[in-house]
């Protein structure tokens, strides 16, 4: 499969090779990544990284590496050409604050089912309070637990410089 793309390589130069105008050698470090028929993929990395650098990335790498590189960088380039200002970064950020809110919901709901247990506890007869207490705090507990499936997972961009910098 790899060897038949490679032999229409030779006819017809891969995506980098027609890109930067130059004869596709068969040995071509860009041909088994960017095939012609994904011009985007090595337009983006060209952009970000530069024809060059790209090469360069590549060939300091064993070839079983090579694939996992070039997805990034793809992924990575693609990123910064959406965002020029964060790039990939933004969405790391967006998905650490993702983290840190639902991090704080969790312990939020685990509270909350301690202080559950701790009531169904006391309310068992003869074991504490002949009044059973806490009468008024199951409105706002309901409320609360509804609020964790209505997670609002839209990031605030404003915030996100200063998270970027605080980690
Ligand atoms: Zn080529």
């Amino acid at each position: 499969m790899k060897e038949s793309s490679r032999k229409q390589g030779a006819a017809s130069p891969c995506a980098a090779c027609k890109l930067l105008r130059r004869r596709c050698a068969h040995d071509c470090v860009f041909a088994p990544y960017f095939p012609a028929d994904e011009p985007q993929k090595f337009a983006s990395v060209h952009k970000v990284f530069g024809a060059s650098n790209v090469n360069k990335m590549l060939q300091d790498l064993p070839e079983h590496q090579r694939g996992d590189a070039v997805s990034s960088m793809v992924y990575e380039a693609n990123a910064r050409v959406r965002d020029p200002v964060y790039g990939c970064v933004g969405a790391i950020s967006s998905l650490q604050q993702q983290i840190d809110t639902l991090q704080a919901q969790l312990a939020q709901a685990q509270a909350e089912v301690v202080h559950m247990r701790m009531r169904q506890y006391s309310s068992i007869p003869g074991t504490n309070s002949p009044e059973n207490g806490f009468p008024s705090s199951s409105h706002t507990h309901s409320q609360s637990t509804r609020s964790l499936f209505n997670m609002d997972m839209v990031v605030d961009h404003t915030n996100m410089e200063e998270s970027l910098w605080s980690c």
